[in-house]
């Protein structure tokens, strides 16, 4: 009707989620956040934003939100996990601001969560309901259709969903399958700065390369903690809810055998500091290959839902930002139809987001190589590796 905002209803109130609720406001329109979780529990981990995130944010204001309880590393490092050597490092901190216009920043999830959450509470647009999933849509054409597994069918003029890996939304708007596992597991953990060894606490993003295995670790929250990641092969376990931690730290002290005792020695201070190692099985999909894999008719699909991805360029959240501030820039377009604002945002989105995906895929073949290929990675890195490390491509846009 002229005159009054249109509907946006969205499936899943994690930082997608948050992100397009907050973007969706901003480009007037009102919206209603749909959230299966009954209360908001980001699990204990850390994300990385590379300066193209951390830009998103700075345009929606958030940046002095952010600086209160990130981290903002003077630099990555990579080194060998078999020699502990250095391979390569690139400059982080000022270089990153003064070449991308923003920093790059290290965050414990549920403070970026929480900072978008903050955001989007202020704003009378939204409305927000918890523990209540969407169960199907139906598109007719004029309005979107949606059925909650709690209370009334609502309506509205777009659905977005930003369901995550396991999206409802995809699978009834293109019907493509489950996504698949990579053989690869994440062990993630925190532990406060002071239980790392004395040499590993500088303010830096540490990534270690060995045989079909990785580590990465940096500061989050203020740098006063710090995330663990270590990434392995393996099959994928039958139940996480059940998951022994202590048994499978043992399975990843397994993993780490040959690795450097200083490696092993981080890895380790998590187990002393009294933290627990928690199990991610990594899946992701094919990058996407056409611009109506990301919206079709008055819905569209965003972050983990549209594009998963292994996380070895660290961009899975960082993109799902990115595809919020772009579908804000679609959304303001009030002389356009609705299905054309969702096509224009999907052809915005969909080469960089597979772009992405495909370098994370080869990340992950070129972080855990054997043999050959991984002799010629260590002496690319040591001959090119700030080259190779910087990525204005990604970073600049
Ligand atoms: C080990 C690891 C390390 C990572 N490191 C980084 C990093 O350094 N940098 C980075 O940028 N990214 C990183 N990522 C990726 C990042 O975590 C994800 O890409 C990002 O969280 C995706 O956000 P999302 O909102 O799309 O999905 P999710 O965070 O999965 O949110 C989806 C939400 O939808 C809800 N939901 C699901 N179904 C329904 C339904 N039917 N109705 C309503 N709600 C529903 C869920 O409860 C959830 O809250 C990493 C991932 C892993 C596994």
């Amino acid at each position: 009707m002229a005159g009054m905002s249109k509907q946006l209803l969205i499936a899943g109130a994690g930082i997608g989620g948050m992100a397009a609720a907050l973007a969706a406001a901003r480009a007037g329109w009102e919206v209603r956040l749909f959230e299966r979780a009954p209360v908001f529990a980001e699990v204990g981990a850390g994300v990385q934003l590379g300066p193209n995130a951390v830009r998103c944010l700075q345009a929606w204001g958030l940046e002095a939100a952010l600086r209160a309880v990130a981290a903002f590393p003077a630099q990555l490092q990579v080194r060998s996990a078999l020699s502990a050597g250095v391979l390569a490092s690139l400059p982080l901190g000022p270089s990153t601001l003064r070449r991308y216009g923003a920093p790059y920043a290290t965050i414990h999830r549920a403070d970026l969560h929480g900072l978008l959450a903050q955001a989007v509470q202020e704003l009378p647009a939204v409305q927000q309901t918890l523990d209540c999933p969407i169960v199907r849509h139906e598109d007719t054409g004029g309005a979107v259709l949606v059925r909650l597994a709690r209370g009334k069918d609502i309506e509205g003029d777009v659905l977005v969903g930003a369901d995550g890996l396991y999206s409802r939304t995809r699978a009834q708007l293109l019907g493509d399958g489950p996504p698949r596992f990579t053989g690869h597991l994440a062990y993630r953990a925190l532990v406060p700065l002071q239980a790392l060894p004395a040499p590993w606490r500088a303010s830096q993003v540490t990534a270690w390369l060995g045989p079909r295995l990785h580590a990465v670790h940096y500061p989050v929250r203020s740098g006063a903690w710090v995330n663990l990641v270590v990434i392995v092969h393996g099959p994928a376990p039958q139940d996480l809810e059940h998951w022994d931690h202590a048994a499978n730290a043992a399975g990843l002290e397994q993993a780490l055998c040959g690795t450097h005792p200083e490696l092993q020695e981080v890895v380790r201070s998590v187990a002393a500091a009294g933290g627990q190692w928690r199990l991610w099985p990594l899946c992701d999909r094919a990058p996407l290959a056409r611009a109506d894999d990301m919206a079709r008719g008055l819905v569209a699909l965003l972050g983990d839902a549209a594009h998963p991805m292994p996380p070895y360029l660290a961009q899975g959240a960082g993109m799902a930002i990115e595809d919020a501030m772009q579908l804000q820039a679609a959304l303001a377009m009030h002389d356009v139809e609705v299905p054309l604002r969702l096509r224009r945002y999907a052809l915005n989105r969909w080469q960089r987001a597979a772009r992405v995906q495909a370098r994370s895929q080869r990340n992950g073949r070129i972080f855990h190589a054997t043999g050959p290929l991984r002799w010629a990675r260590d002496a690319a890195l040591r001959l090119f590796g700030q080259r190779l490390l910087d990525l204005p491509w990604l970073y600049r846009a």
